[in-house]
């Protein structure tokens, strides 16, 4: 059936679903993702994970892995009471190592199924990404999955759902049996039985609900209402007056619920089995928005608030930088959001892009509103998990992959020149961790720019460079793993080996006292000298502030011409501070006196004065470096909780809330990134290989005194 769907029998975009499946690592999102795609018909054959045939898993060593990194974006269909949906399935990876790869699809996609496994409940993951669909108003449906298990539990895992992640979640449907007598799923909203006849999910057979289910379904039945009349008045009065709501209701109830994030529903299922699944897809096209449904938030910067928009997006005007919106509709200017870049071996650069407004066919031209330059539209393509499809035109809704573009990158804009917006750009975190990598052989010396010029341009938390002094290649991201992968991918895509060096932590310097200092610049060789003269004030400012330049100058002291050179000698500076060459942040300098010479200065001699000048200014003001702390989650057995709070300890860890979940507990600390390298193996030997662990980037803080004097002296040696 490749290559051959009918859209005519999609009505229009009221009738699309723009989801995403979000899970903690091994809850099962490959695994459903897989099963969606079967039971959707794009497959004939379901493949398990550990074969390494799962569809959505492009490359090797994810599968590997066992992890989901790419954010493809694959389309299949669905029909419901003779009405045909169009589902999106845009991936999101499970690893918090991608935190910006997770915020990406967040932001384009209108809907998602959180995956948790029915044993383990809300893990730390899970949380994470639950509060970060609430930045980006995703509404989303709860999937306890693996309920076929030993030890899985529905209503425990959905307890640590209403006890972690929201008061608002309530199950819609409860599962007939559990573990290896799990049968099949009660629909609470139609109060029917589906009872699964065959593993393969193709005999259904509608029931009454069991008799033994009955008072439970009537009780779980009524919360769900309860919860719906808080956002339906017609609900809640029949409610109160004792009147039977119908099916028909409470499926316009619970929708409306969930638009408005007020409503969680909790699904019953086991993917594996396939029981669940197409349950699940008939309530993603029931209950979650289509494009047009979908709410926005976008902050004012005049008055620092959020302000809410439904059935427009919000945006920037490049021209003015105030607020503009574009309605979802296919007659408005063309605009959309570029959220993935990817190299296809096969067609080249793809660049995938949500359509907010309009219309873009292939073959026309289009403006990045975030850059001002035109790119040509080669060719734009839907993706499914394992072919592509050429289509002419794109519309408000769709979600698609443009092949042609030249310099447009991940979270740009792209639009009609002459109604140009700038949606909400994505914030990327800075790497905090690098190191150099050297090709194994001299051939590969100068595929490696190239291939890493394209790694750098499909995530934006990666990066590449050249150290000027040493001529080593560094690369930086957001964890070992992460770098890890991409070395993997130099390798495995690109047939680059390279050898690796010890991983560098982030460092940053800066000031914790302040300070005065007159730097002199004064040669005089043969004809024409060099004079500058500069007096300077240093002081620190809070984290997270920045650099700031301050013109104290008074009286002339220093022509007004000079001063820009000044500032720009001490953004030199900052490149490389004084203590072990990071660079610096967070100190404000002033200058507030100097002299000149009518002859010997000019700009150049005062850019030169202000480099050296700030680096000793930085010497008299009590420097210091600062190092990032990393937020780490771990869930361990009780038995080894003692040793793995010890080894916290002992990297200068702080314990910050030790939970109990089930019969393991959740131990999340704060520990500086430095001590961190290999912690992944040394958990694995602590806890015989039981705990799993999280980590990601907190914030920056002063580095000890005697840890700091080590650091300094390595890298003086180095
Ligand atoms: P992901 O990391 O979230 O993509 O999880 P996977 O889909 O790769 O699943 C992780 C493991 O759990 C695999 O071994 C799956 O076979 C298994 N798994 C997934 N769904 C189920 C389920 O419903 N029941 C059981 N028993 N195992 C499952």
């Amino acid at each position: 059936m490749a290559g051959n769907i009918d859209y005519s029998k999609v009505k229009d975009t009221n009738f699309y679903r723009n989801i995403g499946i979000i899970a903690h690592v091994d809850a099962g999102k490959t695994t459903t993702t897989e099963r969606i795609l079967f039971f959707t018909g794009r497959k004939h054959k379901t493949g398990e994970v550990h074969e390494g045939q799962a569809e959505m898993d492009f490359m090797d060593q994810e599968r590997e892995r066992g992890i989901t990194i790419q954010s493809a974006a694959t389309t299949c269909f669905w029909e419901l009471n003779g009405e045909f949906y169009r589902i999106n399935i845009i991936d999101t990876p499970g690893h918090v190592d991608f935190t910006a790869e997770v915020e990406r699809s967040l932001r384009v996609l209108d809907g998602a199924v959180v995956v948790f496994d029915g044993k383990m409940g809300v893990e730390p993951q899970s949380g994470k990404v639950f509060h970060q669909a609430e930045k980006y108003r995703v509404p989303r449906l709860c999937y306890i999955n693996k309920l076929d298990n030993i030890g899985a539990d529905f209503y425990k895992s959905f307890a640590s759902i209403t006890e972690h992640l929201t008061d608002r979640a309530t199950p819609i449907s409860l599962p007939v049996g559990i573990e290896g007598d799990f049968k099949g799923i009660i629909d609470l909203v139609f109060k029917k039985a589906f009872i699964h006849k065959d593993e393969e999910g193709k005999a259904i057979s509608e029931e009454e609900i069991p008799a033994e289910y009955a008072a439970k379904a009537e009780e779980y039945r009524n919360k769900l209402i309860e919860m719906v009349a808080d956002v339906d008045d017609d609900i809640a009065t029949k409610y109160l007056d004792g009147i039977e709501i119908t099916p028909q209701e409470l499926v316009e109830g619970v929708r409306k619920a969930v638009l408005a994030l007020k409503l969680f529903p909790v699904m019953a299922g086991s993917s594996l089995r396939n029981k669940g699944v197409q349950e699940m897809l008939d309530s993603i096209v029931r209950y979650l928005p289509s494009p047009h449904d979908k709410s926005f938030t976008i902050e004012d910067k005049e008055t620092n608030t959020e302000i809410v928009y439904k059935g427009e997006v919000p945006g920037t005007d490049p021209k003015t930088d105030k607020i503009t919106t574009k309605k979802l509709l296919d007659s408005e200017p063309f605009c959309g959001l570029v959220f993935k870049l990817m190299v296809d071996h096969h067609v080249g650069n793809l660049a995938f892009f949500r359509v907010y407004s309009g219309k873009l066919q292939s073959g026309s031209y289009v403006y990045n509103s975030t850059t001002g330059n035109k790119e040509r539209v080669g060719r734009i393509i839907l993706m499914h998990a394992n072919h592509r499809e050429e289509v002419k035109e794109v519309k408000a809704g769709d979600i698609a992959a443009i092949v042609g573009f030249k310099d447009t990158k991940t979270g740009q804009t792209i639009c009609d020149e002459s109604s140009p917006i700038i949606l909400e750009s994505i914030d990327f975190p800075e790497p905090v961790v690098s190191f150099a990598i050297e090709p194994k052989t001299k051939s590969d010396q100068d595929k490696l720019g190239e291939a890493l010029g394209k790694l750098v341009s499909e995530d934006p938390t990666f990066k590449a460079r050249t150290d000027a002094e040493t001529g080593q290649v560094i690369i930086a991201g957001m964890g070992e793993l992460h770098l890890d992968i991409k070395v993997d991918i130099l390798k495995r895509e690109y047939g680059i080996e390279v050898t690796v060096g010890k991983p560098q932590v982030a460092y940053r310097e800066t000031i914790t006292g302040e300070g005065e200092h007159r730097e002199l610049l004064k040669k005089q060789t043969g004809g024409a000298g060099q004079y500058a003269d500069i007096a300077f004030y240093l002081k620190p400012r809070a984290r997270g502030e920045g650099y700031r330049f301050v013109d104290n100058i008074k009286g002339g002291a220093i022509p007004r011409e000079y001063i820009p050179a000044i500032d720009k000698g001490i953004q030199d500076s900052l490149v490389s501070g004084p203590l072990g060459g990071y660079p610096v942040v967070d100190v404000e300098a002033q200058i507030t006196d100097g002299s000149y010479h009518d002859v010997d200065s000019n700009t150049d001699t005062f850019r030169t004065c202000a480099f050296y000048g700030f680096k000793n200014a930085m010497k008299v003001c009590k420097p210091t470096l600062l190092e990032p702390i990393m937020k780490v989650s771990i869930n361990v057995p009780d038995e080894h909780v003692g040793a793995v709070t010890g080894y916290l300890s002992s990297k200068r860890g702080i314990i910050k809330n030790l939970l109990q979940r089930g019969k393991t507990k959740e131990i999340s600390a704060e520990a500086p990134l430095g001590e961190l390298f290999g912690y992944i193996s040394d958990l694995r030997n602590l806890t015989s290989g039981t705990a799993a662990a999280n980590m990601e980037p907190s914030h920056y803080a002063e580095v000890p005194r005697n840890v700091l004097e080590k650091i300094v002296g390595e890298s003086k040696k180095a």
